[in-house]
This record gives C-alpha cells, sequence and structure tokens, in this order.
C-alpha cells in the first residue's frame, strides 16, 4: 500500500520550512540597516512607469511628507491625477511644466526652454529640505531628445540632500543614470490594449 503522508506530517514540515524561511528573511532584514536617499528610476516600453510613481508619491504624502512632482512633457489632455491631487496640495506640489508632445508642438525651441525651466524647479527642490520626495516624471525622455545635458542632471541628482529620494521615470533611461542609481525598475511591455486598436481609457491611461 502506498504510503500517504499524515495529515499531521505535512502541517508540521510546512511548519518546519516556514520557519527556516523566516530565519533567513529576519538575517537579511537585520543586515539592511542603511538609510539614505535613494536614486530612483522607472524606465522601459511597459505600461505603469507614472502610474508607478503616483502610489509611491500617495505612500509618501501619508507619512505626511512633502512630494514634489514635475511633469517634463505634459499631453494634450487633462489627467485624472491632475485633479486628485488638488486633494493632496497641502503635501504634494504638482508642476505641470512641459508644452505638450513634441509631436504636437513641433516647436523644439520651445520644447528645450520648458525643459530647462522644469529642471531648474527640480534642482532647486532636490536641495530644499521640506521634500522627501520629488519626482521628475518623463525626464528621461527630455534627456534623450538632448534637451538636457545628461552630465548636468546627474550632477544635480547627486548634489541632492543626503535624505532626499528621488524618482525619474520615462522610456530609454540613460545609462549613466542607471548607474548612479540605487533602484532601477525596467517595466516590460507584454501586451498593451492599444496594438489591438483600443483607445486609451480614462482613469486607466490618463
Ligand atoms: P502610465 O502613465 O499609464 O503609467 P507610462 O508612464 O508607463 O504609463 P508613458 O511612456 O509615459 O507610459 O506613456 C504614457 C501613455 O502611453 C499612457 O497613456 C499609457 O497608457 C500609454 N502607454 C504606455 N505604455 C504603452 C505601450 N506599451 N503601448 C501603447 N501605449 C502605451
Ligand atoms: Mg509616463
Amino acid at each position: 500500500m502506498a504510503d500517504l503522508e499524515s495529515p499531521d506530517d505535512e502541517a508540521a514540515r510546512h511548519r518546519e520550512k516556514m520557519q527556516k524561511r523566516k530565519a533567513v528573511q529576519d538575517a537579511r532584514v537585520a543586515q539592511a540597516t542603511r538609510e539614505k536617499g535613494l536614486l530612483m528610476v522607472h524606465t522601459g516600453p511597459g505600461k505603469g512607469k507614472t502610474t508607478a510613481a503616483l502610489g509611491m508619491m500617495l505612500r509618501t504624502a501619508g507619512y505626511g511628507l512633502r512630494v514634489g512632482f514635475i511633469q517634463f512633457v505634459k499631453g494634450n489632455w487633462a489627467t485624472g491625477e491632475q485633479t486628485a491631487l488638488t486633494r493632496f496640495s497641502d503635501l504634494i506640489d504638482h508642476h505641470v511644466m512641459g508644452e505638450g508632445f513634441t509631436w504636437d508642438t513641433q516647436d523644439k525651441e520651445r520644447d528645450i526652454a520648458a525643459a530647462v525651466r522644469a529642471w531648474e524647479l527640480g534642482r532647486r527642490m532636490l536641495a530644499d529640505p521640506q521634500y522627501h520626495l520629488v519626482v521628475l516624471d518623463e525626464i528621461n525622455i527630455v534627456l534623450r531628445y538632448g534637451y538636457l545635458d545628461v552630465a548636468e542632471v546627474l550632477a544635480g541628482l547627486n548634489a541632492r540632500l543626503p535624505d532626499t529620494h528621488v524618482l525619474v521615470t520615462g522610456r530609454n533611461a540613460k545609462p549613466e543614470i542607471i548607474e548612479a542609481a540605487d533602484l532601477v525598475t525596467e517595466f516590460q511591455a507584454v501586451k498593451h490594449p492599444f496594438q489591438a486598436g483600443i483607445k486609451a481609457q480614462r482613469g486607466i491611461d490618463f
């Protein structure tokens, strides 16, 4: 007859396995003791870079900590986050600095001027102790177009106050920024409804 394990044996083995796993996890947690303002990057072709940034901002604001949120590339439509964030205006300073997508404006000089103004504001926020988190949304895009100098931006990011967290988003992050970052997440596009002819959806995409 087959040697069937009793439910008690199985529960005991499960407990033992979980105890071992917990010991490993506790040791890892005990080792991670340093505190530091992080340089974080959300990049890659998949959807979710800006929405994940918004989630992090919500989390920070939940502790009553101040957030600076600069959007370097503005879409030509109003977004849900623009309206929702007005409810957190005591904690989240939201600035939409871009002039619209480049392919809409087709005015390079104006786009460059907007990027420079946005970065000036970002740099001021990174030096201002009241900000716990600064989000530079789509700055990777303007860096990729060469509208801002990557060495200059990197120097500004590195010159932030030691406790300030900074998150940069956008496809095609510059290798120099990835190299310098503490946290890099590459968003992968597995499927996107746009490829199936489905238009951008309110509340999901904007
Ligand atoms: P989201 O703002 O939804 O988090 P994102 O920040 O990752 O997206 P962006 O590159 O900033 O993506 O593009 C913004 C817009 O393009 C959003 O409306 C988003 O739904 C759409 N988008 C994102 N990824 C894709 C994709 N792989 N194919 C088509 N459209 C996309
Ligand atoms: Mg985005």
